[in-house]
């Protein structure tokens, strides 16, 4: 079997009308693992060849709407899909606080609608099919989702003022892959992040945001990962690949060529891939280290 690595969106807030929004979907064997669930993540998943009723699993690395958004399309659209009441279930795991809170309410809007489709098939059972698994952040990381033989664990991430936001490191057969979610460069995606295969690390070029955004903008530079940072970083943990998302500024716009350049002056010598929407990466026993495809 193989692992694979697909970036269903690279988006951040900012709309865009070409770049869906953050996401990251794993998929190994018949496991279907997707993180975080921004705008248009759905029809990206779909894109992949995934199909909605063969979702294993969402986990959210934090509660900025940038990353969840488009859960209630993914929750809502596999309930309306399942006209026959024949998928299965899936869990929609999250860190216990207000990521775990959002998933708990994020149906209450949806009251109506709900109730009118089921009356409306006979065959639908009244609720959508998914399982809310909470927990609670750890101080290191900790497994929080295991299936045959794939282990999820999560790590606590800084993405202050941002409570309880945590990254993902996914371990299958193949090699193990992180994905960072929303952070400063930090110890903790250092540990996260040992002996990964490959590392899904948000990046911003944060002196091109100082420089060229309205000053009104600066305060994101203080809660998100500078492209140098990344490069000084990974380079001393020797990860072999990095696949940069969530990019501000944008790829297509204007400073976008620039993280490759940003990350090397920090010394990084591995592989990087500054990543468009649906960029893929396989991984597999005979070759660790993946090659994109
Ligand atoms: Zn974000
Ligand atoms: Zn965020």
């Amino acid at each position: 079997m193989t692992t694979e690595v697909i970036i269903t969106g690279t988006g951040m807030p900012l709309v865009q009308a070409e770049i869906a929004g953050p996401g990251v979907l794993i998929r190994y064997g018949d496991l279907n693992l997707q993180f975080d669930a921004g705008r248009n993540t759905l029809a990206r998943m779909t894109a992949t060849g995934t199909h909605i009723k063969d979702l294993s699993a969402i986990f959210l690395t934090h509660y900025h709407s940038d990353h969840v958004v488009g859960l209630q399309d993914i929750v809502l659209s596999h309930w309306v899909h399942d006209f026959e009441d024949n998928y299965g279930r899936f869990d929609v795991v999250a860190p216990n606080g207000a990521t775990e809170r959002f998933c708990q309410r994020m149906l209450d809007a949806w009251g109506d609608d709900l109730a009118v489709r089921s009356a409306h098939g006979d065959e639908r059972q009244p609720h959508p099919k998914f399982d809310i698994v909470g927990f609670d952040v750890p101080d290191t990381p900790t497994e929080v989702w295991s299936r045959g033989d794939v282990r999820v664990l999560a790590g606590q991430v800084r993405h202050e003022p941002v409570e309880g936001a945590v990254g993902y490191r996914v371990e299958t057969p193949d090699g193990v892959v992180v994905i960072t979610g929303d952070t400063v460069v930090c110890k903790e995606v250092a540990e996260l992040s040992q002996g990964a295969d490959v590392v899904v690390y948000e990046a911003m070029r944060s002196e091109f945001v100082l420089n060229n955004f309205p000053p009104a903008m600066h305060y994101i530079t203080e809660y998100h990962a500078d492209a140098r940072g990344i490069g000084e970083q990974m380079q001393s943990l020797e990860i072999p690949m990095l696949m940069l998302t969530h990019l501000i500024p944008p790829v297509n716009q204007e400073g976008g060529d620039g993280f490759e350049t940003d990350v090397r002056a920090g010394g990084y010598t591995g592989k990087v891939i500054v990543c468009n929407d649906l960029d893929k990466i396989t991984l597999d026993r005979t070759n660790s280290e993946g090659e994109p495809s």
